[in-house]
């Protein structure tokens, strides 16, 4: 029986908003699902949180809207309503707080807390209250009853799933680990969000150290939505190809209404994507308008055998667990 397909009504700022958590590997399709999800009625779609205070705010960060993090008038709403503005000290202390509680490494801790000591439970406490007044805060200036994060790291998830009266929901997204592999071993693809200082190109890495990543990924974010009772898992591929069907899919396991995806506009593979107030994440956040929906498949033909037969194998389990093996039939793939 699925749990109640909307928030209760009630004056907005009283209670908190749902969270949909988009947990998964870099380079997935993120940006996309968020901004997709950003446009259903009283929902919106922020980006990466987990690098707010760590790099957007510090670095003023371009916004999705395409204003410095400093100069966008939403996210100084945020600031002012969940911390009484962005104060870089207490900027610093936060991102201080989120390196020592919620990163990767503390993985283990975040899923059985009971087995940490007193100082790292108060901390994580510390950690709870500060997301659920960003949360809220975002609720408000945005006057949305969901907020879309597509933070994709599972141990932020692991923490909030501790904070009390948190509506966390958490949605895992896969993408084919050969297509996240090639991905990552791209150059020069610029990163739009950098005004100051920062890297202005995105980061590279191996096929190899990707895929033991995207596994590791992979095992997490499914023991995570294993775990929580409101949770989907949606596969990158689908989304393009069948976006409706894989939305209505997709909200019915997040315990909202499939029909909410009737308000999306898709029309002939385009979809209308408006600019968003999300940060980080790809550079095609800063894309707006009609959007062509394509699965980016380049791998098929540009990524090496040998990297193609590596990334396959250390990634076995996940990609015959999410069929991607045997090989989906496709018309136009190369015989050879
Ligand atoms: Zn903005």
């Amino acid at each position: 029986m699925p749990p109640a397909a909307t928030p209760p009504p009630g004056p907005r700022a009283e209670r908190d908003p749902a969270v949909v958590y988009i947990l998964g590997a870099g380079r997935s399709g993120s940006t996309l699902l968020e901004r997709v999800l950003g446009c259903l009625p009283g929902f919106v779609n922020v980006g990466e949180l987990v690098g707010l205070f760590r790099r957007i705010v510090v670095q003023d960060q371009r916004c999705g809207c395409g204003e410095p993090f400093s100069g966008c008038p939403f996210w100084q709403e945020v600031g002012r309503r969940g911390f009484g503005g962005w104060d870089p000290e207490a900027v610093r202390d936060v991102a201080a707080l989120q390196d020592r509680v919620a990163r990767q490494r503390n993985v283990v801790r975040l899923a059985v807390p009971a087995v940490a000591g007193a100082a790292y439970r108060a901390e994580l406490a510390r950690y709870e209250d500060v997301q659920r007044r960003l949360y809220r805060a975002i609720a408000e200036a945005a006057g949305a009853d969901v907020v879309v994060d597509s933070s994709k790291w599972p141990a932020p998830a692991l923490a909030l799933r501790h904070a009390a009266g948190l509506d966390l929901r958490v949605l895992h997204l896969v993408r084919d680990v050969r297509g996240v592999a090639y991905s990552w071993a791209k150059s020069d693809v610029a990163r739009p969000h950098v005004t100051t200082d920062g890297a202005a190109v995105m980061s590279r890495f191996s096929a190899g150290l990707t895929a033991a990543r995207w596994t590791l990924v992979e095992a997490e974010a499914a023991w995570l939505t294993r775990a929580t009772e409101r949770a989907a898992t949606v596969r990158y591929e689908d989304l393009v190809e069948h976006p409706r069907e894989t939305l209505a899919r997709t909200l019915a396991g997040l315990g909202f209404s499939p029909a909410l995806g009737d308000h999306l506009r898709i029309e002939g593979g385009l979809m209308t994507l408006p600019s968003s107030h999300g940060i980080g994440g790809n550079p095609s956040r800063f894309t707006t308008g009609d959007v062509r929906l394509r699965v980016d498949d380049a791998w098929r033909t540009r990524l090496s055998r040998r990297d193609a037969a590596l990334t396959t194998a250390i990634g076995l389990g996940p990609l015959l667990g999410h069929r991607y093996l045997p090989q989906r039939p496709t018309s136009d793939r190369p015989r050879s």
